[in-house]
């Protein structure tokens, strides 16, 4: 599945308004200068409606930067690509010197008052706390650190491009030797810290660290393990079917017609073709998807698209209180990938779905699926098998591949692996997970664009704290609702939908992603419903035993 560079737009654009930018003069905090308090309700509403208008300006910038981005992965001409990386430098730079200027830190000072009258959760108080929070880690990262990581990031994506279908990793060792290097210094800036890490993580899934990352993923591996050994250990599920020939225009309509369904809004939204499937979004009214046909194999486009919808309803189900502001959007990596998770995995790989669109699925498509009942076809789309890559991994071994990408990086940054080790060291570490190793570095040590493009940690744990997360937030609105999985199998996905809105959705960022769990789901971030839901699945397509 092309989930490679999934919905990491909106998360690359937040992450972008911390890292990139102009000289900042490092370490003055706003409040060396003298703090002006706003006197009396008439200076506050004007401080407020001054921070709102600088915030807007920063949120514009932005989404400017994101629909040059946009249109450079789908319809700029080759041609286009120097100038096109100079113009979203500057605006990147043009936010940056926004998000840090001194004036937005008096701003923030002199409000900070105001906001802790008002209660916790109202929107000004979440924005005033949010926005100081932001404001904190901008001014964090000197200018020359950014400029050289964002031109060493370009550099080394430029390089990844071509080295890795030359299976050459003697030509990344020297940018990945830098990137560990970069990485550690950026962590510096955040010191004191625990691990080196836990400032990466913090910035995609606020409020975890290495070490509660690593407790979860223990806990999740230790149940996990056996239950992809007892499936693998079985003759695997035939999905022939689901290769053929289906024509492009054909596919495209069909999946347009499950996210319509499903609740994605066109009149918000649109889609177009890419060769990494991603989300992104301009505005509150303009949230976008991409996608990519095979059109050898039905399942690519028709999941991506699915995925992507999910990362984009969460955007489309922000309050429209929140819009420009950096309350506007998801919450974190973990829970936005939740999302995405729990539209494509939960819903449109679960039986009750394809019992409503499965006719219709036969019908654009007669001939292949002809002779294939149902069943079969759930099982076709629901395969386990250990594999090479993580982003044609099926839901049950992905987030293998995840915890052994999150060691391995660990491992690089605190110095227990030296980058020359790193192709010897994956190999043995997919050998001793999944009983599989590739034969070369391509689908090894190569195949996330991850490490090449960008610092080193931080970027995975999200894909599988989103799975964790998507089946809590669903256990969650089916006990509120039970008769959701009866909707599905009639194509109705409102009552989910508006129960994801009003519990997830429409907060944006007010909440951190622990706090935002438990209001939405009575509880912590728990692996229980995950290993319920995977026990329940596919323990039934592959019976497996009850002592699982
Ligand atoms: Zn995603």
């Amino acid at each position: 599945m092309t989930k490679t560079a999934k919905a990491k737009s909106i998360r690359r654009q937040r992450r972008k308004t911390k890292t990139v930018g102009r000289p900042v003069k490092r370490m003055v905090k706003a409040s060396d200068k003298p703090v002006k308090r706003p006197r009396g309700r008439q200076s506050t509403v004007a401080a407020l409606a001054e921070l709102k208008r600088r915030l807007l300006e920063i949120s514009d910038l932005n989404f400017a930067g994101a629909v040059l981005s946009w249109d450079q992965a789908t319809y700029m001409p080759p041609g286009g690509a120097a100038a096109r990386g100079r113009q979203g430098a500057l605006l990147s730079k043009l936010a940056h010197e926004r998000s840090t200027d001194a004036a937005l830190g008096r701003l923030l000072d002199a409000l900070e008052p105001h906001g802790e009258e008002l209660p916790y959760d109202c929107d000004e108080a979440s924005l005033i706390r949010v926005a100081r929070r932001d404001f904190e880690k901008a001014i964090r990262l000197p200018s020359d650190y950014v400029e050289r990581a964002s031109a060493h990031s370009s550099a080394s994506f430029t390089a990844w491009t071509k080295a890795r279908p030359a299976n050459d990793f003697a030509a990344m060792r020297p940018f990945l030797e830098k990137n560990v290097d970069l990485s550690r210094e950026y962590a510096g800036y955040f010191a004191p810290y625990r691990r080196v890490t836990d400032p990466m993580i913090d910035d995609y899934d606020a409020g975890m660290t290495t070490a509660s990352v690593q407790e979860l993923f223990t806990a999740l591996r230790r149940e996990l393990v056996p239950i992809v050994g007892a499936i693998c250990d079985q003759p695997a599920a035939d999905d022939d079917c689901l290769r053929g020939i289906f024509a492009e225009a054909r596919q495209l309509d069909f999946n347009v017609a499950v996210v319509k369904r499903l609740g994605y809004d066109f009149e918000r939204g649109r889609i177009d073709k890419t060769h990494h499937p991603f989300c992104t979004k301009f505005s509150a009214g303009d949230v976008r998807i991409t996608t990519r046909v095979n059109a050898a194999d039905i399942g690519e486009a028709l999941f991506s698209t699915v995925h992507e919808s999910g990362h984009a309803m969460y955007e489309q189900g922000v309050a429209a209180a929140l819009a420009g502001t950096p309350l506007g959007s998801g919450t974190s990596a973990g829970v936005h990938e939740s999302q995405s998770r729990l539209w494509e995995n939960v819903v449109a790989r679960g039986r009750g779905f394809w019992q409503h669109f499965y006719p219709q699925l036969r019908s654009s498509f007669p001939e292949p699926f002809r002779n294939v009942p149902l069943d079969a076809f759930y099982r076709a789309i629901n395969k386990v098998q250990r594999s090479l890559i993580r982003t044609d991994a099926d839901e049950v071994t992905y987030n293998l591949h995840v915890m052994m990408r999150f060691d391995l990086e660990l491992d690089l940054l605190e110095g227990r692996l030296a980058v020359k080790d790193l192709p010897e060291a994956w190999r043995a570490r997919i050998a001793a997970d999944l009983g599989i190793a590739p034969d070369d570095d391509r689908d090894g040590c190569l195949q996330d664009v991850h490490w090449f493009s960008g610092g080193i940690g931080g970027a995975f744990q999200g894909y599988t704290i989103g799975n964790i997360l998507s089946a809590q937030f669903y256990a969650a609105a089916i006990k509120a609702h039970p008769e959701i999985p009866h909707e599905i199998a009639r194509g109705e996905f409102d009552t989910l939908h508006r129960w994801l809105v009003s519990h997830v959705y429409r907060h944006g960022r007010k909440f951190e992603p622990n706090e935002l769990i438990a209001r939405a789901t009575g509880a912590p971030m728990t692996i229980g419903p995950y290993l319920e839901y995977l026990r329940g699945k596919y323990g039934e397509l592959y019976r497996l035993p009850a002592t699982l």
